[in-house]
């Protein structure tokens, strides 16, 4: 599934119509158990059980989470335009007190091993188990940048957010696919202090636009374990762009049953937040 939102690119921003809350709320919708009275973590997140209802029986049957009202709070808007700045070459992106420029993010070559450097390294100091897992195929050779923060209650099962931080050669490539690389490290961000049911991972790849190589070899250096523990996964590219100015956001779930019943969640969850954002539901390819 993918996720569209307004998000104009970096070289567009005169109507600052960055939406990147949507990535936010969603996932957290999903994966936050509703707090249990007197329950709640000092970090005003999450703990505690929930019926065993279907998430969508659940997302569709409540009020605004306080606690998830609270981290769309948090999400910064301009510190997430200024990351995509830097990821898209207007600005230069530092690691520490070297910085350099990143004109593109091309697969395999050392501007996108800058961006995938920085989010390793950013992400680290969140406090996030961060794995780097390397691939190759033909002759094209990348890595994947992986973010693990464990569960307290269900481990095994993980929600997965993933964006392709890599770009078409000789493009800043903000939109595509800066917009969800910003979108899903600003969750990350928000995410950092929180205590979830299940296990969160942020699967930044590479080499999409090669043919999502870096997401291929990631699924099959995976055990079969490992994938039967996708409790779900959401896919953040190209999340910002809005042509037409209609503030649509663009949900695809292809022809899969669970994936459909997500689009559903999605949806419903837009006035639920009071989200400035039309819901549009697209059959296309998932
Ligand atoms: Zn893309």
């Amino acid at each position: 599934m993918s996720i569209q939102a307004p998000f104009r690119g970096a070289r567009s921003f005169r109507g600052g119509t960055v939406v990147v809350l949507v990535g936010v709320l969603v996932g957290l919708g999903l994966v936050v158990r509703w707090p249990i009275a007197g329950r709640t973590t000092a970090a005003g997140s999450v703990s505690g059980g929930g019926a065993d209802r279907s998430i969508a029986d659940r997302a569709l049957s409540v009020a605004a989470n306080p606690s998830i009202v609270e981290m769309l709070d948090r999400v910064d808007r301009e510190r997430t335009l200024d990351e995509l700045r830097r990821l898209s070459g207007e600005r230069p992106l530092c690691i520490g007190t070297e910085c350099r420029t990143v004109p593109n993010r091309v697969t395999g070559g050392p501007a996108l091993a800058w961006a995938e450097d920085y989010i390793t390294t950013s992400m680290s100091a969140l406090g996030y188990a961060v794995s780097i897992h390397e691939w190759t195929e033909g002759r094209w050779s990348d890595r994947n940048v992986v973010l693990r923060k464990t569960g307290v209650l269900s481990p095994t099962e993980e929600v997965y957010f993933v964006a392709h931080v890599d770009g078409v050669s000789a493009c800043p490539a903000a939109d595509d696919n800066g917009s969800g690389t910003v979108a899903g490290l600003e969750m990350a961000r928000v995410f950092a202090d929180a205590t979830f049911a299940r296990t969160i991972v942020f699967l930044f790849t590479s080499g999409e636009e090669q043919g999502t190589l870096g997401a291929q070899a990631y699924i099959q250096d995976q055990t079969p374990q490992a994938l039967a523990d996708v409790y779900v996964l959401l896919n953040l590219d190209v999340v910002g762009y809005d042509s037409d100015g209609n503030k649509a956001m663009e949900l695809y779930h292809g022809n899969h049953g669970p994936s459909i019943a997500m689009a559903e969640v999605m949806r419903a969850m837009i006035p639920t937040y009071e989200l400035d954002l039309k819901p549009l539901i697209n059959p296309g390819c998932g």
